[in-house]
């Protein structure tokens, strides 16, 4: 638990614990720029210690009745509601989002995960396939054992729970690793731990960076499955390490999403969600749409209500409660999205509004904040619209027919989330059917139902998450043949 310097500790075997090597790294809180306190940078020591408690815990974990271990998961959920306050406080000074956004979106979906997954363990059943007259089939679905969490730093509550519940629901012990730039909420997840009672050793929460901790993790052989979500870059170095390990892998990644929108939207709403969609958290979501298609006929009228809601946005200290605009994350991402702005700048584009770094005065001085950023004039081929930016940055182009809007779309090595914007119900489902992307959003944006399959194809991932899907990764599937 970080304690009154904000030294923050590992969890294994449900005790806080200093890191073997007693290395630190500092924690900055983005809003202001200055180290606020100190996390483990883990490595191999402690990741042998965490599978030590995790095998220890395993036999038990996964013997215990169903209903029993959806218990533990629903004390979880509820303790993280009634520590909504601290929590929400905690996510906005790490990760320099808004309160008001932490408190709404990313502690109560938290506790969904963990309620979500403890009722869909008891609904998870497993196939059985006969043979006439001579066999049955049935299939076991046992838990894979000791399974590796890791997860980024744009939702960092939200997406660790949404790996680890369905981890823990379906039986397995969990090593898990929050980004080290946000590792505060992951902490505090731990005492919640305590509080509830979970039994020791069977979710366990190391801190550090990538390359030491995050790469002990992948590489342990007791851990034979991993769940990660992050860059495609990243992505794309776990899968060849693993690869010849033959460990289970789950990949959700980067995105570059389209959004079309057509002449026949509903414009009030469209502009309010596309604006939605796109600065979200900054533009700090997976989802977040970052290329935007317009029909021609609204392009000039669509991209004046854009300009003036992007200029209306005003960053302000995360803390603050009427705040709709946070701070980025970092030093080093800020000065990544800005180095995105002036390559859009080189390569033709036009700043139609944002672009700069925002100075605040006071507590945020030092602060990470840029205004909201939207971009026209790039061709589609140009960096700023096939390389994804994770922050408050769009690009408009023009389109005039659907095939156009497709081609356009489809033009890119990510597949992560698309959403289209029209009242033509055909033209809805065609376009659905044929943009190559793992989530599609009609007239909407990022409303969740948490049954449904999550994630991209492509540079945008292997594999899905939630609903039954997460239940199926998190289990190995064993057919047993009995002939009659
Ligand atoms: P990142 O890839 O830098 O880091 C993600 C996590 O992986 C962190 O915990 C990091 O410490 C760890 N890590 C880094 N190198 C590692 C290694 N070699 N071995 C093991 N672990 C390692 O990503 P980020 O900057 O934290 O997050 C932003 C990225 O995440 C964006 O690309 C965004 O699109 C993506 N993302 C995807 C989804 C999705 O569901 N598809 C959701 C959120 C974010």
């Amino acid at each position: 638990m970080p304690d009154a310097h904000n030294i923050i500790e590992n969890f294994i075997d449900g005790k806080y614990q200093a890191p073997v090597n007693n290395n630190y790294l500092d924690n900055i809180e983005p809003a202001t720029g200055l180290i606020y306190g100190q996390i483990p940078n883990s490595d191999v020591a402690d990741v042998e210690q965490a599978v030590t408690a995790a095998q220890q815990a395993l036999p038990a974990w996964r013997a215990l009745d169903l209903e029993q271990r959806a218990d533990y998961l629903i004390a979880i959920a509820q303790e993280i509601e009634n520590q909504l306050e601290s929590l929400a406080l905690a996510e906005a000074t790490d990760n320099g989002k808004p309160v008001a956004l932490a408190r709404m979106v990313d502690i109560p979906r938290a506790a969904s995960n963990f309620k979500f997954f403890a009722h869909a363990c008891s609904q998870f059943a497993s196939e059985s396939h006969a043979i006439a007259n001579s066999a049955i089939n049935y299939t076991l679905r046992q838990p894979v054992g000791i399974v590796g969490c890791i997860s980024p730093w744009n939702l960092p509550l939200y997406l660790f729970t949404w790996k680890i519940a369905p981890a823990l629901a379906a039986g397995n012990c969990v090593i898990a690793k929050p980004s080290e730039v946000t590792p505060k909420t992951a902490a505090m997840l731990g005492a919640i731990c305590q509080k509830v009672g979970l039994p020791n050793g069977v979710l366990n929460i190391l801190h550090g960076s990538g390359a030491s901790t995050g790469s002990a993790i992948c590489n342990h052989p007791k851990i034979s499955a991993i769940s990660f979500t992050g860059g495609s870059a990243t992505g794309a170095a776990i899968a060849t390490q693993l690869a010849p390990k033959f460990k289970k892998l789950s990949l959700e990644l980067g995105g570059k999403n389209p959004a079309l929108i057509f002449d026949d939207c509903n414009f009030e709403n469209t502009v309010a969600e596309v604006f939605r969609a796109s600065f979200a958290n900054q533009g700090q979501i997976c989802l977040c749409a970052s290329r935007l298609y317009i029909q021609r006929g609204i392009y000039e009228k669509f991209k004046t209500a854009l300009i003036a809601k992007a200029q209306a946005l005003l960053p302000q200290d995360p803390l603050l409660n009427d705040t709709k605009m946070g701070a980025i994350v970092s030093k080093d991402h800020l000065e990544k999205v800005l180095g995105y702005i002036d390559l859009a700048k080189q390569e033709g584009g036009t700043i139609l509004a944002g672009g700069e770094q925002v100075h605040l005065s006071g507590r945020c001085q030092q602060g990470y904040f840029l205004q909201p950023t939207i971009i026209e004039g790039l061709s589609n081929n140009a960096s700023c619209n096939q390389q994804e930016i994770f922050g408050p940055v769009i690009t408009l182009q023009v389109f005039d027919t659907d095939e156009q809007a497709l081609a356009l779309a489809n033009e890119s090595q990510y597949g992560l989330a698309a959403t289209i914007w029209t009242q033509n119900i055909n033209r809805a489902h065609q376009l659905a059917e044929q943009v190559n992307t793992g989530i599609v959003w009609i007239n909407c944006w990022l409303l969740r139902d948490l049954r449904t399959p999550f994630g991209g194809m492509n540079h945008s991932g292997v594999g899905r998450e939630g609903g039954l899907e997460a239940m199926r990764f998190f289990t190995e599937p064993k057919n047993v043949c009995i002939k009659y």
